[in-house]
């Protein structure tokens, strides 16, 4: 199939995505020129739509291991044996300080995350209900947590607490789910993700990819995604972890990195394309080049169980790509961030410190 850039183009400036025919064709796409096209066409889309505005995430892991769920890309999970750290839940005290800290270092949305199937015990509920009002009132970024999955009714007495976003990943497509996903099922995920649409909220979902799954089944997640009408997209790229059934995988080139981002970025034109984990060890380099690709927002700091890059390292690329912090919703005071980068619509001061 012969892809028309121009008509691609004006369609995502549209807000019209591109078909899965269209998607598979460009997943094919292998000369330098073709991946020129590509880029430029899904760097045209985000400026046209999200212009230099970036969307910046930090996490807590506020509840890590003894995971009795089998996901086979997870150090978490406690059916393998892996160097992840183990503890119960943080009190509300310490994840509002931390929320405090990454506000600071300018994060736009701070997202509280927990292992496990799902969050059911109240003092749990209760901690969450704690942290996420006192970080609404005291540090205005916006709040999100990533708990697993999540019954309407929890994420009802949530959102009312004052959680604003919910993540909840797919992971992969449907038809290759059961192969890294043991312990629960696609539609286990896809119910999450309803519930929380159906309440209102901000819902940011994607996968992890480089997993073992072809480019047919990256378009398939896309497309799902697209039919979920979800607000935002993390884009994560393994990251292997001892110890974990995918230790041995390193299936992706810095190419097929940004070609996957461009490829979202044309089948979602009007959501947030957040790259995630995993950016610096499959990217390397090239890593400045995300946005060029389409994307409109990275995480921050540390992730769940692996390090990230010095946070000014982050700036500085978010500098040199002429990126902008988008404002979050309501904040009381303006972030701390460069004093080379300005947030919009904020003077702003400098930064300091380290990942989150
Ligand atoms: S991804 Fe979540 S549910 Fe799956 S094993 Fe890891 S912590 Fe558990």
């Amino acid at each position: 199939m012969k892809l028309d850039w121009q008509d691609i183009q004006a369609r995502g400036a549209r807000g019209v995505g591109i078909s899965e025919d269209e998607a598979l064709a460009v997943t094919a796409l292998s000369d330098e020129a073709d991946l020129v096209a590509l880029f430029a066409t899904a760097d045209a889309i985000r400026l046209a739509l999200k212009g230099n505005a970036v969307n910046t995430c930090g996490i807590t892991n506020a509840r890590s291991g003894r995971c009795p769920e089998k996901c086979n890309f997870c150090s978490q999970s406690a059916h393998f044996k892996t160097a992840a750290p183990s503890y119960t839940t943080k009190t509300a005290d310490t994840i509002v300080a931390e929320a405090k800290q990454a506000a600071e270092y300018g994060v736009r949305e701070f997202s509280i995350v927990m292992s496990g199937r799902a969050i059911t015990a109240r003092k749990d509920l209760d901690v969450l209900k704690d942290a996420f009002g006192r970080i609404r009132a005291e540090t205005g970024v916006q709040t999100c947590a990533s708990l697993g999955l999540m019954s309407r009714e929890h994420l009802a007495e949530l959102k009312a607490a004052g959680m604003q976003s919910m993540h909840h990943n797919l992971e992969t497509a449907r038809s290759y789910h059961d192969q890294i996903v043991e312990s629960h099922t696609y539609d286990d995920e896809v119910e999450t993700i309803k519930a929380a649409k159906d309440l209102g909220m901000y819902v940011c979902s994607g996968g992890i990819f480089g997993m073992g799954e072809s480019w047919a089944q990256r378009v398939e997640l896309g497309v799902d995604l697209r039919a979920l009408d979800v607000d935002s997209v993390p884009v994560n790229f393994l990251n292997p972890r001892p110890g974990t059934p995918l230790a041995d995988r390193h299936d992706l080139t810095p190419t097929d990195c940004l070609k996957i981002i461009a490829l979202l970025r044309l089948l979602l034109p009007t959501k947030d394309i957040i790259v995630c984990g995993g950016r610096e060890l499959n990217l390397g380099a090239e890593q400045i080049n995300i946005f060029k690709a389409g994307a409109n927002g990275v995480m921050l700091g540390n992730y769940l169980t692996t390090a990230g890059q010095a946070v000014s390292a982050d700036w500085k690329m978010l500098e040199e790509q002429g990126m902008v912090v988008r404002a979050p919703p309501h904040r009381p005071h303006p972030p701390s961030v460069p004093h080379t980068i300005r947030a919009e619509g904020t003077d702003l001061a400098g930064l300091h410190g380290k990942p989150v």
